[in-house]
């Protein structure tokens, strides 16, 4: 079955076919494990290049590899991105009518393609099974197998039908792919699918090109907007928790001149389609979306995720902000944390009529609360929740890290709340306690007497403001807790208790308004020529309208910005860059040599790197 698996050839058609230099982790190892025949499970984080680990053997295997996918929006993308880079890849699905399927029988009978993308619905019809059999099948790539498990998030019953393949073609590897998957929900999918003793791979899922930040969020809409002006053109994901929201925040910017397009469950999923379709062709430079918008998406210049809500458990926060990046090149995470946001969500949470969900959803609240309030690495926060030790001590590429965050001692101002507190026998809520501490005039205050509190106006050289942002930092901090419904009251924890009697110190993070710099600005290495990217992107995209393929697929941000940096002159230097294979250097090639010529004609003087290609 397999034809020619030498080393030389992966490494061969990794350059030809993809026009890659070298393999990201793991790529290798799994490539070499499904051409000797074996089975593969892979856990890899999103832009982790799963899709290359099975397009990459079914070009050098015998027959076709049988891709098994679970979105249709997807479907057509994936083989777009094949077909440009030379393979003859398909799809089959429901949307096609009988002729069409009918065409792609043909060309499975006469072996004709390499790939072929189906859904899971599909191992449910004995007519395509029937087929199937007469079929010459060189590997079965399974992508998003964490659908098969009813542990994992997303279950999908159609999913089950696959424990037929095993059965069915005894002798055929099995790649399975996911991007989550917890221990437990591996050995599920290993068990229904059937894999059999499958080579194993969970890949780090530190993503290095990603900078996080979370930013005090105060006039979100005008934030985001001062984001967008630092990144001109940039593209980029907004999520919103609120349909409403969403609305307002794509209205406001689309007033600003920002091409912003609004994605939510209260469209129509025609509008929804267009939408995206729209971001994805970077048509609109921006989409404002509730959570219900990323799956499905392949989009490689993500240049930004943008949480303009805080959001409700880290799994999320993480997959949200996993779809900037996935070229590999620098993208930004900005998070905008309200400390008013816990409130609202913590409403949703009280609704919650089971108890043991309620309390889940509760403790995840607190690890996102925890997340973007800690002064910890954030990126060493995310990679921890998921099992994994971060080793650096500093990433470099996080607002903690970089030093864009200042620490601040607020352990005496938290004495002056807790005692204060402490003193009032832990039975008032927050809006009370503060009027004490800043010696609110109340007539509650004088009938409970509590102007004769020791702590009374010791804080009333600062706003009840600044009061209320410490007692959040202190809840946030689990120093104090809530309790009770609907009037809760402050309630001193342990840790709370340690800090009141000195044993334990407390701070808070300054959040400073240096701008950090943009992820594109970090290491000289990385820098490109912006003018020539500029006009680089115009030819991708009037190329990509003409074939109406998404602009990514012609070639990726991160093939523009290395032409931007190398300035490849010659089809042969143009064959250099990485992205560059044998199928888009002829089809493209050209077309972007006479770019760069004509730029560098308009702006001569330009030092061009000489030698760069030498190599
Ligand atoms: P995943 O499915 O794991 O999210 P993809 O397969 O979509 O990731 O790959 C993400 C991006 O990385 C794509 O743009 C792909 O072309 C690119 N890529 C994959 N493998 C390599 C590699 N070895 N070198 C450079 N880029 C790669
Ligand atoms: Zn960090």
């Amino acid at each position: 079955m397999i034809q020619n698996s030498s080393e030389s050839s992966i490494l061969k058609t990794l350059k030809t076919v993809f026009g890659f230099q070298a393999f990201r982790p793991n790529q290798e190892a799994i490539i070499r494990n499904i051409l000797e025949g074996r089975d593969v499970f892979a856990v890899m984080p999103t832009g982790g290049g799963k899709s290359l680990c099975y397009q990459l053997p079914a070009t050098l295997m015998h027959g076709t590899a049988i891709v098994i996918s679970p979105l249709i929006s997807l479907m057509k993308d994936q083989v777009d991105a094949a077909v440009e880079n030379g393979i003859d890849a398909a799809f089959m699905n429901s949307s096609m009518n009988a002729d069409e399927v009918s065409d792609v029988y043909r060309m499975l009978q006469y072996n004709k393609i390499k790939l072929l993308y189906i859904a899971p619905e599909r191992f449910a019809m004995p007519h395509f099974l029937e087929r199937l059999k007469t079929t010459a099948v060189s590997l079965f790539a399974i992508d998003e197998a964490h659908c098969v498990s009813e542990w994992g998030h997303d279950f999908r019953p159609d999913y089950l039908g696959l424990s037929l393949i095993p059965k069915m073609f005894p002798d055929v590897p099995i790649a399975a792919f996911t991007a989550t998957a917890t221990q437990r929900v591996q050995e599920d999918i290993i068990q229904r699918i059937g894999l059999r003793r499958p080579h194993i791979v969970r890949a780090s899922f530190n993503r290095p090109n990603l900078f996080y930040q979370v930013k005090a969020k105060s006039k979100v809409d005008s934030q985001i907007l001062e984001f967008l002006r630092d990144h001109p053109g940039e593209s980029g994901i907004i999520y919103r928790t609120t349909r409403d929201s969403v609305t307002e925040t794509a209205d406001f910017l689309k007033s600003k001149g920002i091409a912003a397009l609004p994605y939510h469950a209260g469209l129509s999923a025609e509008e929804r389609n267009r939408n995206q379709e729209a971001f994805n062709r970077d048509e609109a430079q921006v989409i404002v979306a509730t959570i219900a918008f990323g799956m499905g998406i392949d989009k490689s210049n993500v240049r930004f995720v943008i949480h303009a809500d805080l959001p409700k458990n880290i799994e999320g926060y993480y997959q949200e902000t996993g779809r900037a990046g996935r070229d590999g090149e620098p993208a930004h995470c900005l998070l905008f944390f309200g400390k008013g946001d816990i409130p609202k969500i913590r409403y949703f949470i009280n609704a919650i009529t089971d108890d043991r969900e309620r309390f889940i959803a509760s403790e995840k609240l607190k690890q996102t609360v925890g997340f973007a309030s800690h002064n910890v690495c954030r990126r060493k926060q995310l990679l921890g929740f998921f099992g994994e030790e971060y080793l650096h001590d500093n990433c470099g590429a996080c607002d903690i890290c970089s030093g864009t965050v200042e620490q601040i001692d607020i352990t005496t101002d938290a004495q002056i709340i807790m005692s204060a507190i402490s003193r009032t026998g832990q039975r008032f809520g927050i809006g009370h306690i503060i009027d004490i501490v800043t010696g609110a005039d109340t007539k509650r205050i004088r009938e409970l007497r509590h102007n004769e509190v020791k702590t009374y106006g010791a804080g009333k050289d600062r706003d009840k403001k600044y009061w209320r942002s410490i007692v959040d930092e202190l809840i946030a901090q689990e120093a104090l807790m809530q309790e009770g419904d609907p009037y809760p009251v402050l309630k001193i924890t342990q840790k709370g208790s340690d800090i009141l009697f000195g044993k334990e110190k407390i701070t808070a993070l300054r959040k400073e308004e240096v701008k950090p710099k943009a992820a594109r600005d970090r290491g000289e290495a990385e820098g490109y020529d912006e003018a020539l990217f500029e006009r680089l992107r115009n030819v991708r995209k009037r190329m990509a309208e003409a074939q109406q393929l998404p602009p990514y697929i012609i070639f990726s941000d991160k093939t523009l910005h290395e032409i931007c940096r190398r300035f490849p002159s010659t089809l042969s230097d143009m064959r250099k860059i990485s992205g560059v294979g044998d199928a888009k250097l002829e089809r493209y090639g050209g077309d972007f040599i006479r770019e760069i010529g004509r730029y560098l004609d308009e702006n001569h003087g330009m030092s061009i790197p000489k030698g760069d290609f030498d190599s």
